[in-house]
């Protein structure tokens, strides 16, 4: 029949737009944001959110561009736990990590920390291979994705002090992965004290 198709398509339209509103009013009942809902997987009805005013939560295991994990000290100082390994870069696909290691100033040895770490954000293809093989859980995938500029020509390689973020932000946006490593560290502590 003529116009069968358009029909079934019109019905899937309006089916659609009322699970919106029926999948809406359950949520609203169990006081969660609306934003959460549109993102659910197994959510009915519209999936979009008015973006930038309404932002959908990323899940833990979003990858953007890396950053560097840093304990703050006393002053404020950043200690990265970075050792300049160099294994992230080794492992980076597009080849984007560029390090340096710090030497000590009286005997010229090196020392296990970055003197310069760069990241070309342009070249990174969001794998997550430098976290995956990071053997000190120094780097980490970011979940930031606003990352265009407003400035022609402002440069997209991050240095150190960009990268840099608090372990209390990595403890934020991936709870559950933090968490796993921090028992990790505290059976394998236990382990050595009882050795
Ligand atoms: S981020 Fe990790 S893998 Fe990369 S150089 Fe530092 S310690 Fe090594
Ligand atoms: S996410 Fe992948 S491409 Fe980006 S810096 Fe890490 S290893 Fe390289």
């Amino acid at each position: 029949m003529n116009g069968l198709g358009i029909f079934k398509g019109l019905l899937i339209t309006l089916k659609h737009f009322f699970d919106t509103y029926l999948a809406d009013f359950l949520h609203r009942q169990k006081n969660l944001p609306l934003e959460d809902k549109r993102g659910m997987v197994d959510s009915s009805g519209l999936f979009t959110v008015q973006y930038p005013e309404e932002v959908i939560e990323s899940p833990e295991e979003f990858r953007v561009v890396p950053f560097l994990v840093y304990e703050a000290g006393e002053n404020g100082e950043r200690n990265y736990r970075c050792t300049s390994c160099g294994i992230c870069s080794k492992v980076c696909p597009t080849q984007c990590i560029y390090i340096t290691r710090k030497k000590d100033p009286e005997t010229g040895k090196p020392i296990p920390s970055p003197e310069a770490f760069y990241i070309d954000t342009d070249k990174c293809m969001n794998c997550g291979f430098c976290a995956e093989f990071c053997p000190f859980d120094a780097i980490k995938m970011n979940h930031d994705f606003e990352m265009s500029t407003y400035v022609r020509g402002e440069t997209h390689i991050f240095n150190k002090e960009k990268l840099g973020k608090p372990v209390e932000y990595y403890a934020k946006i991936r709870p559950v992965n933090y968490a796993l490593e921090e028992a990790e560290k505290a059976a394998k502590a236990e382990k050595t004290t009882a050795a």
